[in-house]
């Protein structure tokens, strides 16, 4: 089978990489020249744990290819997959230009039947738009070659990408022909051995389960921020009521992290569209406009404390902070919660030494000098008044005291992940502020 996979970003290279895995023949194509000059040249542009090796050794055995050019990609493939990018417009509605100008490039130069699919996160109504482009081009050219749409959703998490791909715990295709069926359900057979389901639904409701299902989870995650804002008025430790929430199986206890607010490249823009798409059509998502006001004025809630703390006054303190990426295990910073908070210490004339394991080229290219780089996490904290952990990367998770006592000017940490013990940080002198628990006097 061969296929081509446009959009070679987080979802379109791990997707065109994981159907490589299982014997596909796929062309992975993109716009953007430099990213697809690395990859011909073994250089992953993004850091995905797991993923050089498995493009490396799909690119080896000849069933993984790039290519800038879309129309050569085309040629035999069976199935399109449309994985661009789905930016928020200005006015939070999802920005559906580059799935439509893929569609119409699509139907510019096919010259044989193909399921085009759409992958990329699009609202309802999308599928039809991206059958219309086709279509239109078809017309154009004056000829008449059959194609279907199909949407597809992914639900794969950064730093987690391959596993969730090649493990899913569903699989979503919005279909409305029986030959786009036979085919996605022919590709993804290799990733339901699991027993885990490929819900066939139609395109609408296709569509919508990835909006609903990302809703959801940022609910979660507001909610709880929001009962920790609470926890800390009326003395309450919100890490005992996560597990006594937690523990009843109705609730579950993922998603339910207080934290510094959420970011990502989905979750705040997923949760607009989806705010826009129900105000489009009368109906106002109240829970879902509250989510993003929590989650605002969650991505504050750090640089508060710490304000606190100095009276008010930022002047001239030395800030380290530990975690630039929105989660740990990607070099992803769109909508980072680290960047509101350089962004405020800095208005507040503090200056602030950054470290992150992965993502300190991000950080150049997105804020640039504005920060200080360090070596490593220790080097940040060298003449540090205070430290933020802002992502629980692994490798902060233990505290060396001896050589932070030796380098922080001031013993003051602000966890935003609650991963410390705040009894050992008293104990080895620190205050120590984390989130919905008092700190210890
Ligand atoms: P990305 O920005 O990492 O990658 C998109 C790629 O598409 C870029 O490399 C860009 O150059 C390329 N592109 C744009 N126009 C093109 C064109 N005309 N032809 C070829 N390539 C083109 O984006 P992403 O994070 O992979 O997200 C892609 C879609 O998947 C979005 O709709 C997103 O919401 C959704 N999604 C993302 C994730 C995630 O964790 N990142 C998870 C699930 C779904």
């Amino acid at each position: 089978m061969k296929i081509s996979v446009v959009g070679s970003g987080y979802v379109g290279l791990v997707t065109g990489t994981c159907f490589a895995e299982t014997g596909v023949t796929v062309t992975c194509v993109d716009i953007d020249k430099k990213k697809i000059d690395e990859l011909k040249n073994g250089i992953i542009p993004i850091y995905e744990p797991g993923l050089d090796d498995m493009v490396k050794r799909n690119v080896e055995k000849e069933r993984l290819h790039f290519t800038t050019n879309l129309k050569d990609s085309l040629v035999g493939a069976e199935v399109v997959f449309i994985a661009v990018g789905t930016p928020p417009d200005e006015d939070g509605s999802a920005d559906l230009k580059y799935v439509t100008g893929v569609a119409r490039e699509v139907g510019a130069n096919m010259d044989h039947y193909m399921v085009v699919v759409t992958k990329s996160t699009v609202p309802v109504g999308t599928s039809h738009k991206v059958k219309k482009a086709i279509q239109d081009e078809l017309t154009k050219r004056n000829v008449n070659i059959p194609f279907d749409v199909a949407s597809n959703p992914e639900f794969l998490k950064e730093g987690n990408a391959i596993e969730d791909f090649l493990k899913p715990d569903r699989i979503v295709c919005g279909i409305d022909s029986e030959q786009a069926k036979i085919f996605l359900e022919k590709l993804y057979k290799p990733f339901v051995l699991n027993g885990h389901p490929i819900l066939f639904m139609d395109i609408a409701s296709s569509e919508l389960t990835k909006y609903a299902a990302n809703a959801m989870l940022a609910t979660k995650i507001s909610f709880m921020n929001d009962i920790a804002s609470l926890c800390e008025l009326i003395g309450a430790d919100v890490n005992w009521v996560r597990k006594g929430i937690g523990s009843d199986s109705r609730i579950g206890n993922k998603f339910i992290y207080p934290g510094a607010g959420y970011g990502g490249s989905c979750f705040p823009k997923d949760v607009k569209a989806l705010i826009k798409t129900s105000d489009e059509n009368g109906h106002s998502l109240e829970i879902l406009k509250a989510v993003e006001d929590v989650n605002d004025r969650q991505k504050e809630v750090l640089f508060k404390k710490l304000m606190k703390h100095f009276n008010g006054n930022l002047k001239g303190k030395k800030i380290a902070l530990w975690g630039l990426s929105f989660k740990p295990n990607t070099d992803d910073m769109r909508e980072a919660p680290s960047i509101v908070i350089i962004n405020h210490l800095i208005k507040a004339g503090a200056t602030v030494r950054v470290y992150d394991p992965v993502a300190m080229e991000e950080s150049i290219r997105r804020i640039g000098n504005i920060v200080e780089y360090a070596k490593d996490a220790y080097d940040a904290t060298t003449g540090a008044d205070a430290l933020i952990l802002v992502t629980e990367w692994a490798e902060f998770r233990i505290l060396n005291f001896s050589m932070l006592g030796k380098l922080m000017r001031n013993k003051v940490v602000i966890d935003g992940r609650n991963i410390y013990d705040p009894i050992e940080m008293k104990e080895n002198g620190y205050k120590y502020y984390s989130i919905g628990k008092n700190p210890l006097d």
